[in-house]
């Protein structure tokens, strides 16, 4: 059975097409710069590379696209689209409806556009994702994956923020939370991995991507996370601030004489990493100015670090303590450095980084033999989630936690 994973952005669609008996890749693609001058997909099959540039006006003539370089007789993966047996898409905000995956029908499209306050970028996209498929492939059933559900386990007492009431009741602000999908996933793998009893575990996870975001994990479900009403809260990210005190906006708006939007707008796409260095959003660039001594690399990098800490200790003490500490995502799996630098000095918690183990890109307990709460790498593999979810409501069967 071959099913087909969907991301999609406001111009471009990532994708995957997997194969579930095997669980193999079969394809992986990009179709970018969607209604821009110089559009372009790239697919790789095995080592044969489909590599082609097309004006494609909307997401419709994406999925067209798409579905050329897959069925392509010489650099495709399937014969025909007739093999593609559901789409699992990758969708960002559920909003308080959904808290696991959906086929998708009329009234979750609805549920998905009236989710677009909340998630203004990707919402729109992904809801264009669907459409283009059921135009072009108008039998294959499509299901909704999203970031948020995973999170929609967490008590008031934390995702509530302290404004009046009616804010929550009237505009639903609140914390989400997001990459729901990948918490979900390393915290599962990591009980199976270190044998640990799902049911009575506490599990944190640090996603540490371009975006990242940490979750503290109860017996499977999620208590807490960093991210809030939308991405930016938390640690801080590639080119999110993370954290900060609200009146900041207005501070800096009132100063520079800048709208609240252009405020948000500069907190998500130049701060972070690369607004406090001045360099680069890249943690492989951080490490590379820290080695020389950049003073705006070497600070943005503490930041990060301090922020990973924190987040870590609160979350041990709401769980009452911590039995796994989980890295994941392109930092989490690939940055030793920075793996070591936040696990420094955290014995008293019961926590001990093994150096030598420690310099694994691969599923691996990295701390040592007698550390109580285990320290691991877990890659994650949010596109099997998606997958195995898919094959789960086109069969009718109860979604896997
Ligand atoms: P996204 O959040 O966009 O999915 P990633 O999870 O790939 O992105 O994270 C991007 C970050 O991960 C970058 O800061 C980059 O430095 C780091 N990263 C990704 N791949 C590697 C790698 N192979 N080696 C070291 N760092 C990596």
């Amino acid at each position: 059975m071959k099913i087909l994973i969907l991301n999609a952005g406001s111009s471009s669609l990532k994708y995957q097409l997997l194969d579930m008996e095997s669980k193999q890749l079969l394809a992986k693609g990009l179709v970018e710069r969607i209604a821009i001058e110089g559009g372009r997909i790239k697919q790789t099959v095995g080592d044969q590379v489909f590599d082609a540039t097309a004006f494609m006006k909307d997401h419709t003539e994406g999925i067209q696209w798409m579905l050329k370089a897959l069925t392509d007789p010489q650099k495709g993966a399937v014969k025909s689209m007739d093999e593609i047996v559901a789409v699992g898409h990758r969708v960002l905000h559920g909003g308080e409806r959904f808290t696991g995956s959906v086929l998708v029908t009329e009234d979750v499209k609805d549920a998905i556009r009236e989710n677009i306050p909340l998630g203004p970028l990707h919402n729109p996209a992904n809801l264009m994702g669907i459409e283009a498929c059921e135009r072009v492939m108008p039998t294959t059933p499509n299901v909704a994956v999203f970031d948020t559900a995973f999170h929609q386990t967490m008590p008031k007492k934390a995702y509530l923020y302290g404004v009046p009431m009616e804010y929550y009741k009237k505009l639903h602000v609140r914390r989400y939370g997001f990459h729901g999908t990948s918490h979900r996933y390393v915290s599962k793998r990591a009980c199976e991995f270190l044998g640990l009893d799902r049911a009575n575990s506490r599990i944190i996870t640090c996603h540490l991507g371009n975006g990242s975001s940490l979750a503290a994990v109860v017996n499977g479900k999620c208590v807490d996370t960093s991210m809030g009403i939308t991405p930016l809260e938390g640690v801080l990210m590639g080119t999110r601030s993370g954290n900060l005190d609200p009146a900041v906006v207005q501070y800096i708006a009132n100063n520079e004489n800048l709208s609240v939007d252009a405020v948000l707008d500069l907190l998500n796409k130049k701060s972070g990493l690369l607004g406090v260095s001045g360099l680069s959003s890249d943690m492989r660039d951080i490490d590379d100015a820290c080695d020389h001594g950049h003073e705006g690399a070497i600070i943005a990098r503490e930041i990060l670090v301090h922020g990973i800490r924190k987040y870590i200790g609160a979350y041990a003490a709401a769980m009452n303590g911590v039995d796994a500490i989980v890295f994941t995502a392109g930092i989490g799996e690939n940055n030793h450095t920075l793996r070591a630098l936040v696990m420094e000095g955290f014995e008293f918690l019961g926590a001990k980084l093994d150096p030598e183990k420690n310099m694994t890109r691969n599923e691996a307990v990295i701390s040592t033999d007698d550390s109580k709460v285990k320290i691991v790498v877990i890659p994650t593999n949010e596109e099997l989630v998606i997958a195995n979810d898919t094959v789960a409501i086109i069969e009718g069967r109860p979604i896997e936690d």
